[in-house]
């Protein structure tokens, strides 16, 4: 038995899709197509996808009637990010004897495959079937063909006829009001009606905290709760926005549990041990504002430079930033002396001698620590403190 793997996120199934998977089950004689929505796609982090149930909902109904589709939710069903590797092993477990598996990629996909998680086990567990997509170059798909080859995959490629279409042209065509009714299939365009998907509006508070939690341990969404709950506390006692202060602080940590690749797929380098002029250090509080802004669709500039500095503050930085710097400083699940001192001086509305304290408890405790490098931007911003405060005095 042939079975062809077409794994992709989805958001939404369009034409494309379909009429590739049909050319190639035709082609090359698979006895069935597995259509394999992905749960939370890793490498597509910084952008905000539809809901794994309505993606797996368009699915369903686009391939409803098609002799030979088939759709799965192994993918969607895993509460972790999911990884081909995983996904396989499991298919395995429940083939039939003798089935081969074959996966069926996109030009794009394809020079994608040697990053994927345990790339060297994929290839043993499946052939790959890539398709040349509108606009990819010829000479890099053959190119990216012999190294996948090279790399010990097997790959094949079928000529088919080509369809200009994307999800994201998609996506951005229904924003935009425009009618994509030749895209996609009709129960989709119903079914993406029904649930108003694509429309552009902002995410509600308690649609972040969701997705949040998702992409977030238990412990740090706890703690990010606790930030967000203190910077409004904060933001009341010094009248700072309320609102963009709760939003800061929800969201400061969003990117802190992405790994070393996914730094590297929204165009950071992943390395956080190398510098520690300010860089580095801040690398996830500079994915965080990425992410914020990607995401989840903040565009207010002084909610994304206090997710950004958050960590080290910033000379200059504005009143949305100190406050959300102090709560990740003060948040109550921060217990000891330490903490309580600078709690005290914030609650008496000494903001200032708040942060400086924090500054200088932060650089102490590195100091102590053997070997523990200094961030030169904490130096920089308890700098800054200190000289307001000299001026405050005169
Ligand atoms: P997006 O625009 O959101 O990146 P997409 O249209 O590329 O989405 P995916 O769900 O990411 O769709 O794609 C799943 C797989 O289908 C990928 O391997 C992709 O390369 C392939 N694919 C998508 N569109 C086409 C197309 N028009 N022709 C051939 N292959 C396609």
């Amino acid at each position: 038995m042939k079975t062809g793997i077409f794994g992709g996120t989805f958001d939404p199934i369009h034409n494309g899709h379909l009429f590739s998977a049909e050319a190639i089950k035709k082609i090359l004689d698979f006895d069935r197509i597995i259509f394999i929505p992905t749960g939370e796609p890793p490498h597509k982090v910084a952008r905000r996808v539809t809901s794994a149930c309505d993606r797996f909902e368009m699915v369903c109904a686009a391939i409803q009637g098609i002799e030979g589709f088939e759709v799965s939710d192994i993918e969607i069903k895993r509460k972790s990010y999911t990884y081909t590797y995983d996904t396989l092993m499991e298919l395995k477990e429940n083939a039939e004897p003798g089935e081969e598996f074959s996966m069926i990629i996109g030009a794009d996909t394809l020079a994608d495959i040697f990053n994927w998680h345990r790339s060297q086990d994929v290839f043993k567990l499946c052939s790959f079937v890539a398709m040349k997509r509108p606009g990819s170059d010829e000479v890099q798909f053959r190119e990216n063909m012999r190294r996948a080859a090279e790399a010990g995959a097997k790959v094949y490629t079928a000529e088919i006829p080509q369809y200009d279409v994307s999800s994201t042209i998609i996506r951005q065509a229904i924003a935009k009001g425009e009618d994509v009714s030749v895209y996609i299939p009709y129960k989709v365009k119903e079914y993406i009606e029904k649930k108003n998907l694509y429309i552009s509006r902002d995410m509600t508070y308690s649609e972040i905290c969701e997705d949040l939690q998702r992409l977030l341990s238990v412990k740090r969404f706890t703690h990010s709760m606790g930030v967000a709950e203190e910077s409004v506390r904060l933001a009341k006692i010094y009248g700072a926005d309320v609102e963009k202060c709760k939003l800061a602080g929800i969201l400061h940590d969003c990117a802190k549990e992405l790994t070393a690749k996914q730094y590297v797929w929204m165009g950071f380098e992943g390395n956080c041990d190398k510098d520690y002029e300010g860089e580095n250090v801040l690398l996830h509080a500079l994915a965080g504002a990425v992410l914020a802004k990607e995401r989840y669709g903040v565009c207010d500039e002084e909610i994304l430079e206090a997710i950004r500095c958050h960590i080290t503050g910033k000379p200059e930085m504005g009143l949305v930033a100190q406050i959300v710097f102090l709560a990740d400083y003060t948040e109550k699940g921060r217990e000891g002396t330490f903490y309580e001192s600078v709690r005290e001086k914030a609650d008496k509305g000494l903001l200032y001698e708040a942060m400086l304290e924090e500054c200088d408890n932060t650089l102490i405790y590195n100091l102590k620590k053997e070997k523990l490098l200094i961030c030169v931007q904490t130096v920089k911003t308890r700098n800054w403190l200190v000289s307001i405060s000299k001026q405050e005095r005169k």
